[in-house]
């Protein structure tokens, strides 16, 4: 397993706001402490007040684009997300900050912070969730990841930078599998993957976005 960073919770490091609308929000907050930043859930726009950055959870994007928008989350995320506060998506938190979402409802909204297309249940229906080995820039050990009716992602624009990528197995449920698609992504401030690294006991992923937290914030 490799290294993690033992820091203990200070006001001088930076505060993470975990959407805690739905989905597995709880385990980021846990991730992000242990990774030794300090995390608290948000779920009304008051919530955001003193967070330096967010992250947007796995789950289901429908529920969670209704919810935001009677939360009035929506409206103040977007905000902030245009002021450019760092944001981490992962899974249907990654559809969230889409630009463009295939075979979503036509009703859910997303906060386009990131310019790629995402397809929604890509891999195929519940039981082709599965765990691969990833190998991502940045990271210099495979990272065990785990896909959940995971996105992934169709078009990433100039602007992204793609971490990793992976190979499809034939029975996704699109027609014409690509021979690889992307699964993490980055783009200035936001932070994007597939999978769900708040589900493993490997918080490098939670580490990679402090550090663009830090960077964000020292700007
Ligand atoms: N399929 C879900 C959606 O569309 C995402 C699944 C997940 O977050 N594990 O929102």
């Amino acid at each position: 397993m490799p290294a993690r960073k033992s820091a203990t919770a200070s006001d001088s490091q930076p505060l993470i706001g975990v959407v805690a609308l739905q989905g597995a929000a709880a385990e980021h907050v846990a991730a992000f402490r242990r990774a030794g930043a300090r995390a608290v859930e948000v779920r009304v726009p008051a919530d955001l007040d003193g967070v330096d950055a967010v992250a947007l959870p796995g789950g289901e994007s429908t529920t969670m684009s209704h919810l935001l928008r009677t939360s009035g989350l929506f409206d103040a995320l977007s905000e902030r997300l245009a002021g450019g506060m760092p944001a981490f998506g992962t899974c249907a938190g990654m559809i969230l900050l889409a630009v463009d979402v295939l075979d979503g409802r036509p009703d859910q909204r997303c906060f386009g912070a990131i310019d790629i297309s995402v397809r929604r249940n890509a891999f195929g229906r519940q039981v082709a969730s599965f765990e691969a080995e990833l190998t991502a820039d940045g990271l210099d050990e495979p990272f065990k990841a785990v896909f959940i009716r995971a996105p992934w992602v169709e078009r990433a624009g100039d602007s992204v930078e793609v971490l990793a990528e992976i190979t499809p197995a034939s029975n996704s449920s699109t027609d014409g599998v690509p021979s690889s698609v992307p699964v993490l992504c980055r783009s200035g401030p936001i932070l994007v993957s597939s999978f769900h690294p708040e589900l493993t006991a490997d918080d490098r992923i939670h580490q990679l976005f402090l550090d663009m937290v830090g960077a964000s914030m020292a700007r």
